[in-house]
């Protein structure tokens, strides 16, 4: 997976492919769908939500620019797959959650693995997690027509955030920097998410 479907389409950032490397993606999939977890494809993950695909987790990944020492929040927990590789990348992950169901299977799989250095939250991640706001780098995982300002509000001068802008069918990632307070907007490529909705899903 990391030599075919991400250093040879450009990942350059060698503690990325590593954290790739070093993460078992199996293990954050369904059972059922173990066969393909290393295969160039999102797959769901239950409440009708998918894992990404690697080459897109790889591509955020990289273009964060993270160091060692960043305070990450992550927008849209999902199985956890993302929030692991972020906490061999950075210092400290907060990670919010909008299904209880999943926050809860993602915290077991990540205490299960080891993966201690995180914090899940569930709640409605467009407007962030002002507790523990500013934040390094933010990463979203689910598409939305426009950037939440919760969100940039909650982004250091000088960080930077990763988020799928668009409607649910036709999105582009977009990096975007907080220099002097205001957005610079690089636009990277087109993706497909599953939409950032509004609201939480408790369940027992
Ligand atoms: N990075 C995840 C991808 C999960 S898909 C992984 O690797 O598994 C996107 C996730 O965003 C879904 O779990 C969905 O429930 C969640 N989501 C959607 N809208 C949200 C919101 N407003 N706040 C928090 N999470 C949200």
């Amino acid at each position: 997976m990391v030599a075919r479907q991400l250093a040879d389409r450009g990942t350059r950032d060698a503690r990325v492919l590593e954290a790739m490397r070093t993460v078992p993606r199996h293990e954050f999939v369904p059972e059922e769908f173990r066969e393909g977890a290393y295969e160039d494809h999102p797959l769901p993950i239950g409440e009708e939500q998918t894992i990404s695909q690697p080459y897109i987790v790889a591509a955020m990944l990289e273009q964060l620019d993270l160091q060692a020492t960043d305070r990450v929040l992550e927008i849209g927990t999902g199985s956890g797959y993302v929030t692991a590789l972020l906490s061999l990348l950075v210092a400290e992950v907060y990670s919010v959650e909008r299904h209880a169901q999943l926050a809860i299977a993602a915290e077991g799989t990540l205490h299960r693995l080891g993966y201690g250095k995180v914090k899940i939250g569930v709640g409605d991640g467009r407007e962030g997690w002002a507790e523990y706001a500013p934040f390094d780098a933010i990463l979203v995982s689910a598409a939305t027509p426009e950037m939440p300002s919760a969100l940039f509000a909650q982004l250091r001068e000088g960080g930077r955030m990763m988020i799928p802008i668009g409607s649910p069918t036709s999105q582009e990632l977009r990096l975007i920097r907080k220099v002097g307070g205001r957005a610079e907007e690089t636009v990277l490529e087109g993706c497909r998410f599953v939409p950032l909705v509004e609201g939480t899903v408790e369940g027992g």
